[in-house]
C-alpha cells in the first residue's frame, strides 16, 4: 500500500480547486490561498486567522438590484489543514447558516481537510474530548499527532471519493454522530453556562475586565465563531440607470454603533456592556439555542487583543463566584 503523501494530495487538489492552507508569511502563520504545495506550512500551530473568510467573506455581495436572481459563480475550494478547534467552530457555522443560501453555496463547494493541530493551551475548554472525530464535520482528516506515519480519516462520501480518485485507500471512515451526545449540552459546558449566569448581571465584574478595552473589534475578527454582520447597499445612481449591490459586511459587537438604532437609542452603550454581550452570546445564548458553546477555546481573541484581555482570566474569575 502506497504511503500517504500530503504534498502530492495538495498538488492533486490544486488541479481543480482554489486551495487555502496555513502558510508562513512575515513570521506569522496565516490561512491563505496557495498555488504550490511547497507553500503549505508543516507547523502544527494554530494559524492566526481561521477558515471564516472562505465561507463568510468579510465583504460579500449578496445580489445586485438590476438582476437579483442572477446566480453567483462559485469555484470549488478546499480548506486544507483546518484544526480541530476550527472544525468545532465550523459545526456552529453550519447550524447557524443552515438556511442561508449564500453560505450554503460556498459550503457545498468546499472540501474540508482537517489536521490534528494543538492550540497553544489545549487544556483550555478541553478541546480534545474522547471520540472527538465523530462529533466533527470534515471530509478528510490527517492525524499526525501520533508517532510514525500519519493516520488518515474520512468523514464523508466526498472525502472517500476524493482520496480514492487521488489513489489512496488506506483510510478509516468515521461517521458523523451529531455535534453533541444525545443532542444535549454536555455537563462541563452546562456548568460553565450556569457559572457565567451568576456574573452576567454583575456590572462591576464587566467594568473591571472591560476598563482597558479600546473597542477595536480585533477579537471578533479573529474569533472563528463570531459571525455578526451588517447589510449595506452600495453603488447605484438614480437617473444613471446604474443599479447598486447589497452586501453583507462582517461587524463587531465592540463597535460603538453595533447596537444603535434609528432615534438615537443604543443598546450597548458602554465598553462593559459590550464585553458582557460577547460573553453572554458565547456562554449563555448560543448554548441555550444550539446546545454547544459559542467558544471553541482557540485563544485567538487573547492573542490579537492589543491590551491583553484574556478570556481564561474572565472565565476563571466567573468560576470563583459563589
Ligand atoms: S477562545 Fe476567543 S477567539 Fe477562540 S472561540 Fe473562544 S471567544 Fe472566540
Ligand atoms: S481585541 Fe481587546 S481591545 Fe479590541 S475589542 Fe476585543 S477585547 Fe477590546
Amino acid at each position: 500500500m502506497a504511503k500517504f503523501n500530503s504534498s502530492k494530495l495538495v498538488e492533486y487538489l490544486l488541479k481543480n480547486n482554489v486551495v487555502f492552507a496555513p502558510v508562513e508569511r512575515e513570521n506569522e502563520l496565516l490561512f491563505q490561498e496557495i498555488h504550490d504545495p511547497k507553500e503549505v506550512s508543516s507547523s502544527m500551530r494554530l494559524p492566526k486567522n481561521s477558515f471564516k473568510p472562505f465561507l463568510l467573506p468579510h465583504d460579500e455581495v449578496l445580489f445586485d438590484f438590476e438582476n437579483p436572481k442572477k446566480k453567483k459563480k462559485i469555484s470549488p475550494q478546499v480548506i486544507y489543514g483546518i484544526s480541530i478547534v476550527d472544525l468545532k467552530a465550523l459545526i456552529l457555522f453550519d447550524q447557524m447558516f443552515a438556511k442561508d443560501p449564500h453560505y450554503q453555496a460556498l459550503r457545498q463547494n468546499t472540501l474540508i481537510v482537517g489536521q490534528c493541530i494543538v492550540p497553544d493551551d489545549p487544556k483550555f475548554l478541553n478541546v480534545f474530548e474522547e471520540n472527538i472525530l465523530e462529533r466533527l464535520k470534515f471530509d478528510v482528516l490527517i492525524d499526525r499527532c501520533r508517532k510514525g506515519e500519519p493516520k488518515i480519516f474520512t468523514g464523508s462520501r466526498l472525502g472517500q471519493q476524493t482520496l480514492e480518485k487521488f489513489g489512496f485507500t488506506n483510510y478509516e471512515h468515521v461517521d458523523f454522530k451529531g455535534s453533541v451526545e444525545g443532542g444535549k449540552l454536555d455537563p462541563k459546558s452546562q456548568k460553565l453556562k450556569e457559572q457565567m449566569k451568576k456574573v452576567i448581571n454583575d456590572k462591576a465584574f464587566w467594568e473591571k475586565f472591560a476598563k482597558d478595552c479600546i473597542m477595536c473589534g480585533k477579537c471578533t475578527v479573529a474569533c472563528p465563531t463570531c459571525y455578526c454582520f451588517d447589510l449595506v447597499d452600495e453603488g447605484g445612481e438614480i437617473g444613471k440607470k446604474q443599479a447598486g449591490v447589497r452586501k453583507r459586511r462582517l461587524s463587531s459587537c465592540f463597535y460603538d454603533d453595533f447596537a444603535s438604532i434609528a432615534g438615537g437609542e443604543n443598546f450597548l452603550k458602554t465598553k462593559a456592556e459590550r464585553l458582557r454581550n460577547y460573553y453572554m452570546h458565547k456562554f449563555i445564548r448560543t448554548p441555550e439555542r444550539q446546545q454547544i458553546l459559542g467558544c471553541v477555546g482557540c485563544l485567538r481573541c487573547f492573542q490579537v487583543c492589543p491590551v491583553g484581555i484574556d478570556i481564561r482570566k474572565i472565565l476563571e474569575a466567573a468560576s470563583k463566584v459563589k
